[in-house]
């Protein structure tokens, strides 16, 4: 799960955005995206890889006045890398950003198929902003609306939608997975998925609870969970970003050690189905040539392969071995087209 920020102020809504993205850049991503509504106008940019691609390709847009902006980085969980794929995710005239995952997704996308309703992207994110434009149809209003989708959504999310029905308006929703709600004075309001995307933007924050949702408008919060108004308790956020990157451990490989179930259950995402593993990404039949797995990594990747290995030979009864990668450039190694050959890195060098 990666990245979410939002912003609703009259400051440059998309250097607020994209500060906010590149402090949530450790959680890692493959794509990036922005929104941000101003009255009747809706702004969208996308764009697959580092977030400098994002940078580029927004580099002229300046906002002006009071604007409600959403941004994005992606961990693919349904639906390839691609920029279709990336957040944030067009209705007819709402945008959306979701990190999690939407389980029920498929039922939903095929009730709103039959209603006609056209979907562009292959993920599960697209389905909330369909969603809420139908609810508009029957409902008194956008925050109305908002519910009724929510009560429609199983599996895990952080949301943030904008919508040009309700102008200089964010509505969110947060159900196992992280966000906090932060503000400067009355008027700006922030959003992101970790406090380190936070700090040095404002100084009051609720980190909300699993089943808290509402929006956010020029002069109000609203905050609610399980259809009452909950009160807002504000805490400041720590002033230090290394120590909120630090998550309240001493040291950031004493929080690596205990964050290691949680980054495996995320990794798995989408990834586990009917109690098999599926990767989307591979041909059904794309083991069947390969005869040698050999994985090749440096230092901490290393060891990660060594223990893959074990995993790999058991499961795949498949001859597995590991390279260390600052020698593998100088062998020459015999490797054949069966040969599968998998290079891991921490660093992306
Ligand atoms: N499930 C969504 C997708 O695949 C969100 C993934 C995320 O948390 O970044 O687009």
């Amino acid at each position: 799960m990666c990245g979410i920020v939002g912003y609703l102020g009259e400051n440059s809504v998309k250097d607020i955005l994209i500060d906010g993205l590149r402090e949530l850049e450790y959680r890692g991503y493959d794509s990036a995206g922005i929104a941000v509504l101003n009255h009747d106008d809706i702004a969208v940019y996308k764009a697959v890889g580092k977030l400098v691609n994002l940078e580029q390709k927004a580099k002229s847009y300046v906002s002006s006045g009071y604007c409600a902006g959403i941004g994005h980085t992606r961990w693919a969980t349904h639906g390839k890398p691609t920029e279709l794929n990336a957040h944030p995710h067009l209705g007819k005239f709402s945008y959306v950003v979701h990190n999690g995952i939407i389980e029920n997704y498929q039922e939903l996308k095929t009730e709103l198929q039959d209603k006609g309703v056209e979907f562009l992207s292959q993920t599960d994110t697209e389905v909330i902003v369909h969603l809420f434009e139908q609810e508009l149809k029957t409902n008194s209003n956008s925050f109305e609306a908002f519910k009724a989708t929510l009560s429609k959504l199983q599996g895990a999310y952080a949301v943030l939608l904008i919508s040009t029905a309700q102008d200089k308006t964010i509505y969110y929703a947060k159900h196992g997975s992280p966000m906090i709600l932060g503000k400067n004075g009355e008027h700006e309001k922030f959003f992101a998925s970790s406090d380190t995307a936070l700090i040095g933007y404002c100084k009051d924050a609720i980190y909300l609870e699993d089943g808290d949702y509402g929006y956010v408008d020029a002069n109000s919060i609203k905050l609610f969970n399980a259809n009452t108004d909950r009160e807002l308790s504000f805490t400041q956020l720590p002033e230090s970003k290394i120590s909120a990157q630090k998550d309240g451990y001493r040291f950031f490989m004493e929080k690596e050690i205990y964050e290691q179930s949680d980054v495996i259950s995320d990794t798995l995402l989408g990834r586990v189905k009917d109690s098999e593993i599926y990767f989307e990404e591979l041909e059904e039949n794309f083991f069947d040539e390969v005869n040698e797995i050999i994985t090749c990594a440096c230092g901490t990747s290393y060891h990660s392969a060594l223990a893959a290995s074990y995993l790999f030979e058991r499961y795949s009864k498949i001859r597995c071995r590991v390279e260390i990668g600052s020698e593998f450039r100088y062998k020459e190694p015999l490797l054949n087209k069966n040969s599968l050959f998998i290079t891991i890195s921490q660093s992306g060098e």
